[in-house]
């Protein structure tokens, strides 16, 4: 085949005249920070999801640091997440004082197993920490279940998860909390951003304070006509609130989300069509139980069917100018948490062989079912070529 002349990059925002609109509309208005849109975006973030409450933050690792200690989680206690993550699943555990304990993956969704976790509890255990891999939504039942016989938190890392179903309700509102991701590279993004939501009351007042000094009003409050200049400091919180500018942005994003994820499901079901020549490519399987929300595509390499590993494969790939990625190196492979908490790659065999095998590919609404066909085609002609 032809080779492209322009590169194709593994990730790319959406974004056109109305986000710049949007986003040039309160720099005019002259409330940049935390202000009413960014109370538009939680609302609206919130009725979307489905939860009772939504707290916007500078990102989903703030989130997730703050979920936890809302939650009441710290020092001697223990959270379990995945190893097959983003390391922001697990530092943010180490943040808040605890103790990450990683567990192994089910290799088939590539999302925790709720074996594993049901494996790993002591009586320090105190949380978990699901990841829906790529969008596709973890067994929740099994989790919950788990999480009420030995009366845990559940904290859902739903960086991936923004348009995600698990038995037709949208993920945000199933959990104590759920942390969401609108980094650059994500469905929803507001260049960095996160949201926090929970349908407890507490927890999201705790939250909302927490992610801003700890202060008992905010500026918003206290600034508007009618404001108080007086507050209080209850704690020393943290500065990890949502700015209006990137608020703009994300209403933008979220009244353009389900367009933008027809797109992505279009373009999963074709790779999915074009790899089914070759049973050494395998391909991601969507269990009846979820709505996918496509954030990643990763094909895995079937061990043994390559004469080249999977890092030669990407470099065949770039040869063909396609970006690509790896989700992701495990968590326990590290350098921190080798040393930390003394992990060996084989301790999670699924998470091992995932890693040694998968290449995410590009998929988002920017790039031409061209540019689709053109990466399969790239990918069943390397594979041809380097067929043990
Ligand atoms: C992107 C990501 C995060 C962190 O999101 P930020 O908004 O960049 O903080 C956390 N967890 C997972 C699984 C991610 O992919």
């Amino acid at each position: 085949m032809e080779i492209r002349e322009q590169f194709l990059p593994y990730a790319l925002p959406c974004t056109d005249q109305t986000e710049i609109d949007a986003i040039a509309d309160t720099l005019r208005s002259n409330w940049l920070s935390r202000g009413p849109k960014t109370a538009r975006f939680e609302e609206e973030f919130a009725t979307y999801t489905g939860a009772k409450y939504a707290v916007a933050m500078n990102s989903c690792t703030a989130a997730l640091h703050i979920a936890l200690l809302a939650a009441g989680i710290g020092p001697g206690d223990e959270v379990i997440t995945t190893a097959m993550t983003f390391c922001a699943s697990a530092n943010t555990i180490i943040h808040a004082g605890a103790r990450p304990v990683l567990v192994d993956i089910d290799p088939v969704t590539h999302c925790i197993s709720p074996a594993a976790v049901e494996a790993a509890i002591t009586p320090r255990t105190k949380a978990i920490v699901p990841v829906h891999y790529g969008g596709h939504a973890c067994d929740m039942d099994a989790i919950h279940a788990i999480a009420k016989r030995h009366n845990l938190f559940v904290l859902e890392d739903a960086a991936h998860a923004v348009y995600t179903q698990y038995k037709g309700k949208m993920i945000g509102g199933l959990s104590g909390a759920t942390a969401f991701s609108f980094y650059a590279n994500k469905n929803l993004s507001t260049g960095e951003g996160g949201m926090l939501t929970t349908n407890d009351e507490k927890l999201a007042a705790c939250a909302r304070q927490l992610s801003l000094h700890g202060m008992s009003r905010n500026a918003w409050n206290r600034f508007g006509k009618g404001g108080s200049w007086y507050y209080e400091v209850d704690f020393p919180g943290y500065k990890y609130n949502m700015t209006d500018i990137q608020a703009a942005m994300g209403l933008v994003q979220l009244s353009k989300l389900e367009g933008m994820q027809a797109v992505r499901q279009q373009y999963a079901e074709a790779y999915n069509k074009l790899f089914a020549v070759n049973d050494a490519i395998i391909t991601p399987v969507t269990m009846p139980y979820t709505r996918h929300a496509w954030h990643i595509y990763a094909i895995w390499l079937k061990k043994g069917a390559f004469l080249i590993d999977r890092a030669k494969f990407i470099e065949e790939l770039s040869v063909y100018n396609i970006g690509t990625s790896v989700h992701y190196i495990p968590v326990h492979m590290h350098p921190y948490y080798v040393k930390t908490f003394g992990y060996k790659p084989e301790d999670f065999p699924q998470a091992l062989a995932m890693y040694e095998g998968i290449i995410s590919l590009p998929l988002y609404p920017g790039m031409s079912a061209a540019d689709i066909e053109y990466t399969a085609a790239a990918v069943l002609e390397i594979a041809d070529k380097y067929k043990a």
